[in-house]
C-alpha cells in the first residue's frame, strides 16, 4: 500500500456519533479533537442540533469535503454508516466502535461487512475496536485517551488501546514526543505492514515502534520491514510471548498468537529490533532517535567509580558489544592526561576526585580511538563535580562527534537537570548503567541491520510434476500422512536419498538387496506407522541371506501392532556408514502467521533433549541456510570432532534450501521431517522422511 492518503493529515474530520454526554466515547473524541486540531471538526448526530457549540449534521451524507471520518456509533449501525461515508466519498476512516471480530460470530460477520465496504470504496480503514489515531503535526487527537501526545519523531502502533493510554501518560512525564500514534484494533483492513510501509516513507518519522500481539501476514511483514529498516528502525514489543500470555492475547482481540519461535525468526529476518519490556521499547526508541549509528562493536566506558564500571562491563558481556581494545596511542595519551592512580584501561576510571575537565579529556581521547564504536559515560555524585557541568561537557562533545554516547548519572534530584541538558542534544541518560549499555547495543544492532545485504533464495531445477503425482497418489488413497513411500518427492527436489526400493514380497526383497552392495536396511512402509523403529519396524545391517526372513518378521510385527494398518510393503535400503556420518534433522512446520518455518538440528539428544535447533521463515537464501547451520550449538560436531573428518556442510546447506523451495512450492505440505539426514564427508543422504498434507488446500487450490 504505502499510501495512506490523508489519514494522518486531514483538514476536515467528521465524528459520526458525536455527543456531549459526559463519559461517552463520542464526547471524549470530540473534546480531544477540539483541543488543538488545526482543521475543522464536524459532529454528526441526528438527535442533536449542535455538539460543543458546533452545528451537527444528521448524517454523514450531508457532509462535504470530509477527509477523515471517525465512527463511534453502536456496532449495529456502524456498517450502514460506513457505507454512507463511502457514498460521500470519504476514503479515510477510523472505526472506534467495538463489537466486531472480537465479539463472537455475529461480530465476526459484521467485521466481514466492514471489510467488503472498505474494499468497495477503496478505504483506508483503521480498527474496528480501537482507541483511535493521533497525528501531532496537525494537532489531531482523534482518540478517547485522556492524554494527548507531544510532538516528536516516533511513530507508534499498538494492538492494545489500553497500552496506548498508558504510554501517552508515561511519555508526557518524560518529554517523549510522537509523530503518529495508531490503535490498530482488530486490523480488519489496515494492519502493521501498512503502517510500517507508510512510516518508512514518511520524512517526519525517525523511529517506528510497535506493540503487537500477532502479525497478520508474516511473509509480507518481513518483506516490507526489510525495505523500511534500511532507513528507519523498527522496534517492537510482542506480547503473548509465553503460553499463558498467548492465551490472554487470543481472548483479548480474537487474535491467535503465532508460535514464539516463528516470531523470533520472522522478526530477526525482518530486521526488527525486539524489546522485552515497555521500558526497553522507549529506551531503544530514544537512543535511535537521538544518536548517530554505532559503526563498531567496541564500547568505551568512562567512569569515576569502580563499582559502576564493573556493572557496565558486565552488561557489555551480556550484549552483542565488546569492551573496546584501546590502541597504544590511546593508552599513551590517557597515561599522560590522567593521574597515576587512574585506570587507563577500559573501563577507564578517572577516579572519584575527577573534576569535569578530566572527564572531558578522557572522553576526547577515547572518542578518537578507531576501535571505539560507542561510549558510555558513568558518573556517581561527588563534591568536586556537578552533574550539570558534566552534562554540558557531554552535550558539547556529542555535538562534535559521530560516535554515539549514552550516560548513566547515578543520582536522584541532582541528575534531573543534567538529564534534561543531555536530552536537548539527544543523549540518553539512565540511572542504571546496564540500560545505557543495552540501548547502545540496540543502536549497534540497527547498524548491523542496515549493513545487511539480501540475496534472493536460489531456485533449483526440480521436478514439480513428480511431487504433484506423489501427493496426488496419497490423496487418492485418502491419507494425510506420508512416510518413506514418498521418498521420491525428495529425489524430485534434488535431495539425495540412499539407493533402495519398496517391495511387497520376500522374493522381490531379496532381488532388491542383491542389487545393493553390502548389507541392507529394511523398514516397514505404511502411512499408518510413521515412527517405524518404535514398533520394531526398522532392521539395520541385514545380510542378503536374511532378507527374506526379515521381510516376514517386519510384516508380522506391523500386523501385530496394528491389524488394520495399511501396509504398502517393505523398503530395502542401502546401509549408510553412521560412523563417519552425523545424523541431522531438516524439517518444516507451518506457522499460521509466518507460513513455512524451516528447522535444522543435529539428531538424537541434540534435538530431543537439548532442543538445539534453528529456524527460519521460508523461503531461505543460501546465507540464511548457512546461518541456520551456524546457529545450532552442536554445529562444531559437523566440523570434525572426536577425530572424524568434517562433513560436507555445503551439502547440508543446499538441502535446507531445496527443502525450503519444496515447501514454498507446495503449500499443501503442512509438516515435513527428514529425520535423519545423514551428513558425511562425501555429502548428505535422506534416509527417512515423513510429512502430512492438507487435503483441503490440495483440493481447493490455495
Ligand atoms: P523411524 O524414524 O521411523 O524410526 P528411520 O528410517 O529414521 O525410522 O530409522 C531409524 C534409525 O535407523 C535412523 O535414525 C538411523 O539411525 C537408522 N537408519 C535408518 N536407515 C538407515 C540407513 N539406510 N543406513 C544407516 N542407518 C539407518
Ligand atoms: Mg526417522
Amino acid at each position: 500500500m504505502g499510501n495512506l492518503g490523508t489519514l494522518f493529515s486531514p483538514e476536515r474530520v467528521a465524528v459520526i456519533g458525536a455527543t456531549e454526554s459526559s463519559g461517552a466515547v463520542g464526547a471524549a473524541i470530540m473534546e480531544n479533537l477540539l483541543d488543538g486540531f488545526e482543521g475543522d471538526v464536524i459532529p454528526v448526530n441526528p438527535n442533536a442540533d449542535e455538539v460543543f457549540g458546533i452545528a451537527a449534521l444528521d448524517d454523514i451524507s450531508e457532509a462535504s469535503d470530509v477527509d477523515l471520518a471517525v465512527v463511534v456509533v453502536p456496532p449495529g449501525i456502524a456498517v450502514d454508516v460506513l457505507k454512507q461515508a463511502g457514498e460521500a466519498g470519504i476514503t479515510d476512516v477510523v472505526v472506534v466502535t467495538a463489537g466486531f471480530g472480537e465479539a463472537g460470530s455475529e461480530g465476526a460477520s459484521r467485521e466481514k461487512q466492514l471489510q467488503s465496504i472498505a474494499a468497495e470504496y477503496d478505504m483506508n480503514l483503521v480498527g474496528p475496536n480501537c482507541l483511535g489515531i493521533i497525528s501531532s503535526p496537525v494537532g489531531m487527537n482523534a482518540t478517547f485517551a485522556s492524554q494527548s501526545a507531544l510532538e516528536g519523531s516516533i511513530s507508534f502502533m499498538s494492538q492494545s488501546g489500553a497500552f496506548i493510554t498508558a504510554v501517552l501518560d508515561w511519555a508526557s512525564d518524560r518529554d517523549l514526543g510522537f509523530k503518529d500514534v495508531v490503535s490498530l484494533g482488530n486490523k480488519a483492513v489496515l494492519d502493521e505492514g501498512d503502517f510500517i510501509d507508510f512510516w518508512g516513507e514518511d520524512p517526519d518519522t525517525d523511529v517506528i515502534l510497535g506493540y503487537l500481539e500477532d502479525i497478520d501476514d508474516g511473509r509480507e511483514f518481513i518483506d516490507t520491514a526489510r525495505k523500511v529498516t534500511e532507513d528507519t528502525p523498527i522496534v517492537t514489543v510482542k506480547s503473548g510471548r509465553t503460553d499463558a500470555g498467548a492465551n490472554a492475547a487470543a481472548s483479548h482481540t480474537g487474535a491467535i498468537a503465532g508460535s514464539e519461535r516463528a516470531y523470533e525468526a520472522g522478526l530477526e529476518q525482518a530486521g526488527v529490533i525486539r524489546a522485552e519490556s515497555v521500558q526497553e521499547l522507549f529506551d531503544y526508541a530514544s537512543i535511535l532517535e537521538g544518536q548517530p549509528r554505532a559503526d563498531d562493536d567496541g564500547i568505551a566506558i568512562v567512569t569515576n567509580a569502580g563499582g559502576p564500571g564493573v556493572m557496565s562491563t558486565d552488561a557489555v558481556g551480556d550484549s552483542s558489544l565488546q569492551m573496546a581494545d584501546f590502541t597504544d596511542e590511546t593508552l599513551q595519551r590517557l597515561e599522560e592526561a590522567m593521574p597515576d592512580a587512574a585506570n587507563i584501561f577500559n573501563p577507564v576510571d578517572v577516579l572519584g576526585d575527577a573534576p569535569v575537565d578530566r572527564y572531558d579529556e578522557a572522553l576526547d581521547i577515547v572518542l578518537e580511538d578507531p576501535n571505539v564504536g560507542s561510549v558510555m559515560v558513568v558518573a556517581c555524585p561527588t563534591a568536586v563535580m556537578e552533574f550539570e557541568d558534566l552534562a554540558e561537557v557531554v552535550a558539547d562533545t556529542s555535538r562534535e562527534t559521530d560516535t554515539p554516547i549514552a550516560t548513566s548519572l547515578m543520582g536522584g534530584e541532582s541528575a534531573t537537570t543534567a538529564a534534561s541538558i543531555l536530552d536537548d542534544v539527544g543523549v540518553p541518560s539512565y540511572f542504571d548503567p546496564a540500560r545505557g549499555v543495552e540501548s547502545l547495543d540496540a543502536l549497534r544492532q540497527y547498524a548491523r541491520t542496515q549493513d545487511r545485504t539480501f540475496e534472493d533464495p536460489a531456485r533449483f531445477d526440480v521436478d514439480e510434476e513428480r511431487v504433484d503425482e506423489i501427493i496426488q497418489r496419497a490423496v487418492d488413497r485418502g491419507s494425510n500422512a506420508l512416510g518413506v513411500e514418498a521418498m521420491g518427492l525428495l529425489d524430485a527436489y534434488g535431495i539425495p536419498t540412499p539407493e533402495g526400493d519398496i517391495v511387497d514380497n520376500p522374493k522381490d526383497a531379496v532381488a532388491a538387496a542383491e542389487a545393493i552392495e553390502g548389507n541392507v536396511v529394511m523398514k516397514i512402509v505404511s502411512p499408518d506407522i510413521l515412527h517405524k523403529s518404535d514398533i520394531g519396524g526398522v532392521e539395520v545391517n541385514v545380510p542378503v541371506e536374511e532378507v527374506a526372513d526379515t521381510y516376514d518378521n517386519l510384516i508380522s510385527r506391523a500386523k501385530n501392532y496394528q491389524p488394520d494398518a495399511d501396509l504398502i510393503g517393505v523398503q530395502v535400503q542401502e546401509m549408510l556408514d553412521l560412523e563417519s556420518g552425523t545424523e541431522t534433522i531438516v524439517g518444516m512446520n507451518r506457522d499460521p502467521q509466518f507460513g513455512p518455518l524451516v528447522l535444522f538440528g543435529l539428531g538424537g539428544i541434540f534435538v530431543e533433549v537439548l532442543e538445539d535447533t534453528s529456524v527460519r521463515v521460508a523461503p531461505v537464501s543460501e546465507r540464511e541456510a548457512t546461518e541456520m547451520v551456524d546457529d545450532v550449538d552442536s554445529a562444531p560436531l559437523l566440523r570434525g570432532a572426536r577425530g572424524r573428518d568434517p562433513v560436507d556442510e555445503g551439502a547440508v546447506v543446499e538441502t535446507i534450501q531445496r527443502l525450503s523451495q519444496l515447501v514454498t512450492d507446495f503449500p499443501e505440505i503442512l509438516e515435513l521431517d527428514i529425520n535423519p539426514l545423514v551428513a558425511s564427508p562425501d555429502g548428505v543422504s535422506a534416509v527417512d522422511v515423513r510429512l502430512t498434507i492438507d487435503q483441503d488446500k490440495r483440493n481447493g487450490g490455495n
